[in-house]
């Protein structure tokens, strides 16, 4: 790791970042894969017909790493069916809305004793993380508690151009950042929390000093407004000081991240019972007539946020689910919006024309602009060899698994090369080799 991490001035375009949050009207209809978290798919516990109120469980956990998913409407299930999301074909709950949005009766307050009845109803919860990775929230903490974690990075970065979801979380809903903070020190016992934000929100930077201002152990940090500053590594080492060897857990340093809005519905669910069952959204690109922050049901059609927000202008080029350096692309606007869907752009045809890649001039600014100073160049090249062996070897010396695709090398490529592509492809030819290499290692003992 460089002890100055490279990083990137690009244009912010969070336009939605004064827009305080509102909710779109009772979708007429909601569809909830059972694939939106880390780990097995949750598995449907009611059928065709069933009457399902906000917050009921309609499926549950499968084993590890796995959460329950829960009704974000009202209305009947109408189906229980395998349909293909983003390019995986996985098990919908589909529900008919009544428009009522009437609440599970029986939701209520959690009042845990101790750290295993905390983790126990958090799984209950449904909760992932919500910047993007989506891996059961109760699931981390469990690992992380064979360590004693002495800081807690709240990560309220929000790097991405376009989104600013986390953002009217932290001004919005600030009081649950602080009930969420209380609940990890009574259960974690953590030293300190760091409470990382881009300065480019200087309203939610403000806020949160204020209220944290009597709990010493807290520390509002503002960061540089540059990218990828919520990055794992990026943000361990800028706001901690830290760097975490490849495969190194983060709980080995005595470290937790968590997304601010995952910590502000944590809060939620254990004062009011509510599991997770809605998101804010922002909805912004040039093919968007109003762009808008949205709170959405979970499972809601992109559609109905385009809707909300004034239908397009213009022909549609591309649409993205999440921001535009990380962000992944859809071609239907019947594709629901996932629990770590935090922003919906659409652009136009003219802004979204992919420039057609050249040979590698060998510049080497793909290197310069890596944050981890990764070596692109070395993993396009290893990918053209033909010997898996030495391929394997080569990307493992040059630490491919580190890549954590944010896309500098990429952006800042004269020659358009699709780095990012060629560097998933080489990070999964390394897991497909490992694992075709462990049992080999086990038989050998
Ligand atoms: S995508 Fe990977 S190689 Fe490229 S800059 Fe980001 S971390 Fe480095
Ligand atoms: S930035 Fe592009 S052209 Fe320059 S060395 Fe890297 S891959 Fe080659």
């Amino acid at each position: 790791m460089k002890t100055k991490i490279s990083a990137l001035h690009i244009p912010h375009n969070k336009n939605t970042a004064s827009m305080n949050a509102v909710a779109i009207s009772a979708p007429a209809e909601v569809l909830l894969p059972m694939n939106m978290h880390g780990g097995a798919p949750a598995v449907p516990v009611v059928a065709v017909g069933d009457y399902v109120r906000v917050g009921q469980m309609i499926a549950k956990e499968e084993g590890r790493n796995s959460v329950p998913v829960h009704a974000t409407i009202s209305g009947t299930v109408t189906a229980v069916e395998e349909m293909k999301i983003s390019g995986a074909t996985t098990t919908v709950i589909r529900i008919a809305g009544d428009g009522k949005m009437e609440k599970d009766p029986t939701l209520a307050p959690k009042n845990p004793e101790n750290l295993d009845e905390f983790l126990t109803i958090l799984r209950d919860s449904g909760i992932v993380g919500l910047g993007g990775a989506a891996f059961p929230l109760w699931a981390k903490l469990d690992a992380a508690r064979k360590n004693h974690i002495k800081t807690v990075l709240v990560n309220g970065a929000e790097c991405e151009p376009y989104i600013t979801s986390d953002h009217r979380t932290m001004v919005e809903n600030a009081d649950l950042v602080v009930r969420g903070v209380q609940i990890l020190k009574k259960f974690l016992d953590s030293e300190e929390f760091v409470i990382g934000i881009e300065d480019n929100k200087p309203d939610a930077i403000a806020k949160l000093k204020e209220l944290f201002k009597d709990m010493p152990y807290v520390n509002v940090k503002p960061l540089k407004a540059v990218y990828p500053q919520g990055a794992k590594q990026v943000l361990l080492y800028n706001a901690a000081g830290l760097v975490a060897k490849e495969g190194q857990r983060l709980a080995s340093l005595g470290v937790i991240i968590i997304n601010v809005t995952t910590l502000a519905k944590m809060a939620l669910y254990l004062d009011t019972g509510m599991p997770l069952v809605d998101k804010i959204v922002t909805v912004d690109g040039a093919a968007i007539a109003e762009p808008k922050n949205l709170i959405v049901p979970i499972g809601t059609p992109i559609q109905n946020l385009v809707d909300e927000c004034g239908g397009l202008k213009g022909d549609v080029g591309k649409i993205i689910i999440g921001g535009p350096m990380m962000g992944k692309t859809t071609d239907s606007l019947e594709s629901p919006v996932i629990k770590a869907c935090n922003a919906l752009l659409v652009f136009d045809e003219a802004s979204s024309k992919a420039l057609e890649p050249s040979a590698c001039i060998h510049c080497g600014r793909c290197v310069e602009a890596c944050p981890l100073n990764l070596n692109p160049t070395a993993y396009s090249k290893a990918m053209e060899i033909e010997d898996e062996e030495l391929r394997y070897q080569i990307l493992t010396e040059e630490n491919v698994s580190m890549c954590m695709a944010c896309g500098c090398c990429a952006y800042v490529c004269p020659a358009h090369k699709p780095l990012v592509t060629t560097n998933n492809q080489a990070k999964s030819f390394v897991r497909k080799m490992k694992a075709a290499k462990e049992p080999k290692k086990e038989g050998a003992k």
